[in-house]
């Protein structure tokens, strides 16, 4: 039924999967309550429409947009039109614009957010003061490039799930994700392993390899990465493949998007709609054709949660006196709570993920700047999404991850006096990233209690 190994450890974390699956079921109750019921949690400000895909041009864009994407649905002109992708993938609910910086002279209620985020919203709350890049970010932040402040944009109202964009646009941003950011080296380095020393290695090496092969765009590392495999050579950790010598942090960043990536099609399947019922539910289906046979996708899923789970564990002294800053004071003490509650609860130290073993080679300083500039890169893509939702979920979470790498590296969980500042939508990233990632591990493991009830095993 599943080649799950519950007992095993999570290559590169220290928890098991089953210790994850455990605190998740712990956790989650915490995660929920702080993203779906506090203001300052569940609006997200990310600038959605202003930013140009700086990656192909106009012409391929459209292909990255929703008109390109409905036309790979069968028979889209059969569906009713509320469930076609282009209205699926459409943000709604309660929408705010930027307040701004209020003009001399305007009036209190001249701005838009009021009613949304409270009535007397103190506004260097709401706006960023450090809206600068800081050269420890692993983000572009949200502002940076463009001249909109962005919109506010209610979470809660605009759920990750089915929308149906796929097709030629989505596949050419995971490509891009994939190929222009991984750490490759030269094509004659490249090789693949025939035996590997991780639990799903040696029986998930040729899904991978397929993988790999359908996400390396150019021609002549495909040749490379197929003489490997017909060649047998080489040793293996990343997913059954990697390169020969790739060491941890190439490991991690590439675990990180594809962690993210699984996570993201767990919800899909997870909240799909079927299109001739016009019913939204889990998609067994959907979830054995993308997920279940591929537990190296799984096995990234879980340790992007160990690795969120740390760096929220880390931030306990810095938001110890953090302020939350809705209008309602009663309020905030209940998201301090919450969040204080959350951090506690997460194994301190680094019982789940360490980190401290990441960037101490010699070449640390280069390595971590390269690190950087890819990931700030990944976010560069997200502008590409063609689905507005999609771009909501994937801007948001490339942000968490970014943000977790920059507290796991960048943070000094005893001395938060020297840390980087925090900018609100990095801490509101953060911590709806890890609720993403709790919500995927609780649907997979339903997911597999679904199987095992259509087999007929206990
Ligand atoms: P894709 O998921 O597009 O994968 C492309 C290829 O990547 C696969 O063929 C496989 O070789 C490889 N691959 C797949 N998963 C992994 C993994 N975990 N690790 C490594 N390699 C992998 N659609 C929605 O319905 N709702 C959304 O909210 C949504 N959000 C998105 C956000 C982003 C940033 C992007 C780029 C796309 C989003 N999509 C969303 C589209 C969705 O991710 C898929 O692209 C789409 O469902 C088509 O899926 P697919 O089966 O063609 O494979």
């Amino acid at each position: 039924v599943c080649a799950f190994e519950p007992g095993a450890v999570v290559s590169d974390a220290c928890a098991t999967y089953s210790t994850l699956e455990n605190l998740n079921s712990i956790l989650q109750p915490y995660v929920q309550s702080i993203t779906q019921n506090t203001d300052f949690f569940s609006y997200y400000r990310v600038n959605l429409y202003n930013k140009k895909c700086p990656f192909w041009s106009e012409e391929n864009e459209m292909c990255g947009n929703i008109a390109c994407a409905v036309n790979t649905l069968d028979n889209e002109e059969d569906i009713p039109l509320v469930w076609r992708a282009s209205e699926l993938g459409k943000l709604e609910g309660p929408k705010a614009t930027h307040p701004g910086r209020r003009e001399q002279g305007a009036r209190e209620s001249d701005r838009p957010l009021q009613g949304e985020l409270g009535e007397s919203v103190e506004e260097t709350c709401v706006l960023e003061s450090d809206d600068e890049c800081d050269e420890r970010d692993y983000c572009i932040p949200e502002d940076e490039r463009a001249s909109s402040k962005g919109d506010y944009v209610s979470l809660v109202d605009n759920p990750e799930r089915f929308t149906g964009y796929a097709g030629v646009g989505a596949q050419q941003v995971w490509e891009t994700i994939y190929g222009e950011n991984c750490f490759t080296k030269e094509p004659a380095e490249v090789g693949i392993s025939e035996e590997s020393s991780t639990w799903e290695g040696s029986l998930f090496q040729a899904q991978a390899a397929r993988d790999l092969r359908s996400v390396l765009h150019e021609q002549g590392v495909q040749q490379q990465v197929q003489n490997a495999i017909a060649k047998g050579k080489a040793t293996s950790q990343l997913d059954g493949l990697e390169f020969e010598d790739s060491c941890i942090e190439k490991r991690v960043f590439y675990r990180v998007v594809s962690g993210m990536h699984t996570s993201i099609t767990a919800h899909i399947c997870a909240d799909y709609l079927n299109q001739t019922t016009g019913q939204w539910g889990p998609n067994l289906e959907c979830y054995l054709a993308r997920l279940h046979d591929y537990p190296e996708r799984l096995s990234n899923m879980y340790f992007n949660y160990a690795l969120l789970l740390r760096a929220t564990s880390k931030l306990r002294n810095h938001v110890t006196n953090y302020k939350y800053c809705s209008a309602d004071p009663e309020q905030d003490r209940l998201t301090k709570r919450l969040v204080l509650s959350l951090a506690d609860a997460i194994p301190s130290g680094h019982e789940i993920f360490d980190e401290t073993v990441m960037f101490q080679s010699p070449d640390a300083v280069g390595l971590k700047e390269d690190f950087r500039n890819r990931f700030r890169n990944i976010s560069r893509i997200m502008d590409c999404v063609g689905c507005d939702k999609c771009r909501l979920w994937g801007k948001l979470q490339t942000a968490g991850y970014g943000t977790a790498l920059k507290v796991l590296f960048e943070f000094d969980e005893n001395d938060p006096s020297k840390d980087p500042p925090l900018r609100r939508t990095e801490l509101v990233a953060l911590v709806n990233t890890l609720g993403r990632v709790s919500r995927s591990l609780h649907a997979v493991q339903q997911f597999r209690h679904m199987l095992e009830e259509r087999v007929g095993r206990p």
